[in-house]
């Protein structure tokens, strides 16, 4: 059977319409935009800018606010270091302080989100909550007993100062200069066994 180029084109055209009409009519409601119906998420909302609390990379975010509560987290375009971008971790730190609620699909403050420190006491399986000063002065006070116990200050004739049983970690916000006095605080208290995330 031959076809002619008109009817080539016309077979094809109806059939492009076609299939128009049938994505249209399938399309799914999430992917139409309702003005009328749906809040732009981000209006009437303040933005501060901030700085990703997961690695040393420092990326930068920007922070939208509405009535006091977070609404929007995502990279700042302007920050020199990341130009908008945010790796997977860093992009789901939203939820350190909003999650949504599983039962109600709303909005929530994310119940697992730590908010002041907490000691486990010896013989015990719970972690309670200490206020800042109280675990200032516990820390203070296992750090110099402690030290005194342990302190060598002679090792085969040759003067060493130091304790081998205490040792210091530095978590990945802490900046090149808090790092700085960290390691000299802890070279002042004899302090050897050192070691801080992506900084010298
Ligand atoms: S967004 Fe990713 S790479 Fe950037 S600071 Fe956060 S954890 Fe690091």
């Amino acid at each position: 059977m031959g076809i002619t180029r008109r009817g080539f084109l016309k077979a094809t055209g109806l059939a492009a319409a076609g299939s128009l009409t049938y994505g249209l009519s399938t399309q799914s409601e999430a992917f139409a935009f309702n003005t009328e119906r749906d809040e732009w998420k981000l209006v009437n909302t303040e933005e501060y800018t901030n700085i990703c609390c997961y690695c040393s990379g420092g990326c930068g975010v920007i922070c939208s606010v509405r009535d006091g509560e977070l609404v929007n987290l995502e990279g700042d375009p302007d920050h020199v270091v990341n130009e908008g971008t945010l790796c997977p971790k860093g992009a789901t730190m939203f939820q350190l302080r909003n999650v949504v609620d599983p039962k109600t699909g709303k909005m929530m403050h994310n119940p697992n989100r730590v908010t002041s420190p907490k000691v486990r006491r010896p013989f015990t399986s719970e972690w309670v909550d200490i206020s800042w000063d109280d675990a200032a002065k516990e820390i203070a006070a296992h750090i110099k007993k402690t030290r005194d116990e342990s302190f060598i200050t002679e090792e085969n004739g040759v003067t060493v100062n130091y304790t081998p049983a205490i040792g210091s970690m530095g978590g990945s916000q802490l900046n090149s200069e808090e790092t700085y006095l960290v390691l000299k605080l802890m070279r002042s208290l004899g302090i050897v066994a050192l070691d801080n995330q992506a900084r010298v």
